[in-house]
């Protein structure tokens, strides 16, 4: 039957999350809603979280230590981070274009600009002051953050994933060159913690459909409120805006992935492709949360896309941490809507400049819920456009989030099959759930 089969029932779970928010709204359960159904949805969401840095650790040490050469493992870095790197410029390019094509900023009336700038004006001032931090960092600050001086305070933070990334990879060489009977004795341990670890996922993911279904009653609530008709009302006067990056995303999707997948995949097709990663897009939707989708994208590219762990465990999570598509799309869309909206026409060496910023921007966000916003006035900053007009967009951000946050976790994915098909790292696939 299809619907005993798990992506439909997250798409089941996610309609009715949707409706029982609409519903909760409209007759005043709202308060029963946060009571009793918005906790299974953060369990949920605490659950994939808590899995995901033993299950980097684990696969990347095992993975490495059972390389013959290393040489390998520089190749796959290099070649990840590029590819990374052309997909991101790529996205803001297509972010830019479609922008500047379909001009959503013109068309918002004066007295939509106003009542918006007045309701989230207060909201700004969190962002502003997190994204002042970024400013302030030297440019090599970035490469200084990747070592951690204490392995423990690594593992406790999932935003800190390129630290646990680096200690699993100097643990991984060590265990080489070490070699002789310890070395293999650890590799066993290291691959049985990733079993069990994978294991535990798969069973996580089977109360998927609730979790989903309960982070979309609590989202709905939180953003229509008591007045649903006023967050109605918002969503469509950003709706050319809110339509133009949905478009965006999917032009990014359907142009560059499905190129990536004539160009290197010999096998399957970018449908194919989705049939297999659809749990974790589902997921990346409802949570908005790439970080937190990550041990659920490891487990269906490794295990139904046939991608090898060896790629798996190295390319999803440095792509979790540093590749976000999506992100990087929406904050050349939305950069470029507030300057319209303010009546700013950007030159082309701010728009290049978009180029650079949102490029850095979207590598140093973090993979949590609205992490591209806080960026995004990096980028406001650096092209001199008043980070007040950030006021324009929060009150459809969250929404937005969701979509972007699937592309971002779509991304890592596509690159992943890349990098494994150029190292003849692919094995056979399998598009049953
Ligand atoms: N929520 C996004 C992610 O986790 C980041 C963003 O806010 O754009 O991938």
């Amino acid at each position: 039957m299809w619907y005993k089969k798990l992506h439909w029932q997250i798409v089941i779970g996610l309609f009715l999350g949707l409706a029982w928010g609409l519903l909760s709204s409209v007759i005043g359960w709202n308060e029963f809603t946060t009571d009793f159904i918005k906790p299974f949805g953060t369990i949920f969401v605490k659950l994939l979280k808590l899995i995901a840095v033993p299950l980097v650790l684990a696969s990347l040490v095992a993975g490495v230590a059972s390389l013959n050469d290393t040489t390998r493992l520089s190749r796959m870095g290099g070649k990840t981070v590029l590819i990374y790197m052309i997909t991101t410029l790529l996205a803001v390019t297509i972010g830019l274009v479609t922008v500047n094509t379909f001009q959503p900023g013109k068309s918002l009336p004066q007295e939509t600009m106003d009542s918006l700038q007045e309701t989230y004006s207060s909201s700004l001032e969190e962002r502003s002051s997190s994204a002042n931090e970024v400013l302030n960092r030297g440019v090599l600050d970035f490469v200084v953050d990747v070592v951690p001086d204490n392995f423990f305070a690594a593992a406790s933070d999932n935003s800190r994933m390129l630290q646990v990334v680096f200690v699993a990879i100097l643990l991984g060489v060590g265990i080489i060159h070490m070699g002789g009977e310890k070395a293999k004795t650890l590799v066993t341990v290291f691959d049985a913690f990733n079993d069990v670890i994978i294991l535990i996922v798969e069973h996580i993911m089977k109360t998927a459909p609730y979790g989903v279904f309960a982070l979309m009653a609590s989202l709905i609530i939180d953003l229509a409120g008591d007045d649903l008709g006023k967050a109605l009302e918002l969503l469509g006067a950003l709706g050319w805006y809110s339509l133009t990056l949905v478009f965006a995303l999917l032009l990014h999707v359907f142009l560059v992935y499905s190129t990536m997948f004539k160009v290197f995949s010999k096998d399957i097709g970018l449908f194919q492709f989705f049939k297999a990663i659809r749990p974790a897009m589902l997921l990346g939707f409802s949570t908005s949360s790439s970080s937190a989708t990550l041990p659920v994208t490891m487990e269906r590219v490794e295990k139904n896309l046939g991608v090898d762990e060896e790629v798996t465990s190295f390319v999803l999570p440095v792509g979790a941490t540093i590749n976000m598509d999506g992100t990087s799309v929406y904050q050349a869309i939305a950069a470029v809507f507030i300057a319209q909206a303010l009546g700013m026409d950007l030159t082309i060496a701010q728009q290049l400049m978009i180029v650079a910023t949102a490029t850095a921007a979207s590598i140093g966000a973090a993979g949590v819920p609205g992490a591209g916003i806080v960026m995004l006035v990096v980028v406001l900053e650096t092209i001199q456009v008043p980070t007040a007009g950030i006021a324009l967009i929060l009150g459809v951000d969250r929404i937005l989030d969701m979509c972007r946050t699937v592309v971002n976790v779509t991304g890592d994915a596509a690159v992943a099959y890349v990098v494994a098909s150029t190292e003849g790292l692919l094995n056979e696939p399998n598009f049953d759930d």
